[in-house]
């Protein structure tokens, strides 16, 4: 038995019932970590070594000692006939922008490259509690700002899995990456405007951003709080349906956490997609991006093989029983960059301002004359690119004299992309969608190096995703085909709010379907022995 190969489901089941130990599959993460992974992202890389160029560099830091106790806990448990939880002996990795006792929580920055938290995020609390093994922390974008996980303070970044000259995406690329080279089943990510879906579309593996507020924000670092949203990163849709599971459901700490009850997502499971109603819209089949100068908007198609996954997929779920609504219009979708960039912009800013050199992380080691140059020096040195840009960005567009003409411009359209989804989905209106299918995103993965820099096509990546951002509804990405250049396609389904059971259901029905076709059984690159071709 290949245990790297066992799904969260499986190992589960067969942790509780004696047939493996927990013990034993921490150390199986362990050494596919050991043998896939190579160095850990770190500061001030300076390594040319060519042995890295095909390692996957998914992880910042690793918590062995942590995940072989509460193995050892979990066996205990199992030997003492107590429950070990829903997620026994399941080896996770947890993005490094959720806080962590006892470990370092860097968010991918230099500002934060010591912090240890005295406090652990309920989300990953849940995940623990249930039983599951926590190995180590997920490289990023820094602060999660980024599609590519190219900014990331701790160098190499993850690299595909897929190709490693490929970028594995982001933020979460390296809980993406981890996943797909079965390092660990499960990752925790978080999706502010597309940062779980993206890197999973990229690396060939599950992704779910809950509902805002179905999944508890204490203790997540935050970037965009009106849009963050922890979520699984799994390689199939079961093992989304446990985490979820685990992890949904209303939280003391964080006052904008649901108290809608979780449903059962595992009984959604065994339901099929008969009777469903999922869409397509025209509003998907394209990016749409204005003119820098003139604001004039140009279209662009989507990579074709990426629209032929999706129009695959809707005939496998009408085969499969589905109703598929064509020409289902989103007409405000294409301002979902644009609106996303000025709120987002606004929300890190803030959120940034807590970073001193006084409170806690990093602090300039030159000389300053007042608190003011301390704050200017040690934010200026503590900070990489993006966090600066984002800061500018934000001010501007939320100061007095640009308010009404961006940021509350933006509010407006962010309510105007809910309603296009919310009709859709009205039970009484034209269309009275189950869920919505797109794809994940324009393009499969884009070489590492290739857009990074460029902010404006590396912000376009997210044009699929951002919309449930906006409209705080719950999307999943799911493994749809793979590419003439053998990588990976990511295909996107929508619904209305706290309906992630639909999401699960047709992901599901999905799987089935396409359960024997040939691209399922091909593997990432690093897991074979295999040349990487460029
Ligand atoms: N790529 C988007 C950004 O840079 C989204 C990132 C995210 O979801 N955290 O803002």
């Amino acid at each position: 038995m290949n245990y790297t190969d066992l799904s969260a489901f499986e190992i589960s089941q067969k942790v509780r019932s004696g047939e493996i130990k927990a013990v034993e599959m921490v150390e199986a993460a362990l050494a596919q970590i050991a043998a896939v992974d190579g160095v850990q992202g770190q500061l001030d890389y300076k390594g040319q070594d060519p042995a890295q160029d095909d390692k996957v560099h998914a992880f910042i830091s690793l918590t062995s000692d942590l995940a072989r106790s509460q193995a050892a806990e979990v066996d205990r448990k199992v030997a003492e006939g107590d429950d070990p939880g829903l997620l026994a002996g399941v080896p996770l990795s947890v993005k490094d922008i959720f806080c962590v006792e006892h470990t370092h929580t860097t968010a991918a920055s230099r500002m934060l490259a010591n912090f240890e938290p005295p406090y652990t995020a309920t989300a990953v609390n849940r995940l623990t509690q249930a039983g599951a093994l926590l190995v180590g922390k997920t490289n990023l974008d820094e602060f999660t700002y980024g599609s590519s996980s190219e900014s990331s303070a701790f160098q190499p970044c993850p690299y595909n899995p897929w190709n490693p000259k490929y970028a594995a995406g982001g933020s979460s690329g390296g809980s993406a990456a981890a996943v797909a080279a079965r390092e660990t089943p499960l990752s925790l990510g978080t999706d502010t405007g597309g940062s779980i879906r993206q890197p999973s579309a990229f690396c060939g593996v599950v992704g779910l951003k809950p509902t805002y507020s179905r999944v508890s924000r204490y203790g997540l670092i935050a970037f965009a709080s009106s849009f963050d949203c922890p979520g699984p990163i799994t390689r199939d849709v079961r093992d989304a349906a446990l985490m979820l599971q685990a992890i949904a459901g209303s939280d003391p700490q964080d006052s904008t956490s649901s108290t809608v009850a979780p449903s059962d997502y595992r009984s959604a499971l065994e339901q099929d997609v008969r009777g469903l109603r999922i869409g397509l819209s025209p509003d998907y089949g394209h990016i749409s991006y204005p003119d820098t100068e003139t604001g004039e908007i140009s279209y662009q198609a989507i990579q074709r093989e990426v629209s032929q996954a999706v129009f695959n997929a809707a005939e496998a779920l009408a085969r499969a029983g589905a109703e598929i609504i064509e020409n289902v219009p989103m007409p405000n979708s294409r301002f979902g960059i644009p609106a996303y960039f000025v709120i987002s912009r606004v929300e890190a800013a803030s959120n940034l301002h807590r970073f001193d050199g006084v409170k806690y992380g990093f602090r300039t080691t030159h000389p300053f004359n007042d608190l003011s140059e301390l704050y200017r020096l040690s934010r200026a040195e503590g900070f990489g690119v993006q966090p600066k840009l984002r800061i500018l960005m934000g001010m501007y567009v939320s100061a007095a004299q640009h308010a009404a003409n961006y940021y509350q411009r933006a509010l407006k359209v962010r309510a105007m992309i809910r309603k296009d989804l919310t009709d859709a989905f009205n039970p009484k209106g034209a269309y009275r969608l189950d869920a919505l299918l797109t794809p994940t995103t324009p393009t499969t993965a884009f070489k590492r190096n290739d857009v990074f820099g460029n902010t404006v096509l590396m912000q376009y990546s997210d044009q699929m995703t951002v919309c449930a951002n906006h409209a705080g509804m719950p999307a999943i990405t799911i493994p749809g085909g793979l590419d003439q250049a053998g990588l990976p396609i990511g295909i996107q389904f929508i619904a209305n709010d706290f309906r992630e059971d639909l999401l699960f259901r047709a992901g599901r029905a999905f799987e089935t379907a396409t359960a024997s076709a040939a691209w399922r059984a091909i593997k990432p690159i690093v897991l074979s022995n295999q040349q990487v071709i460029s």
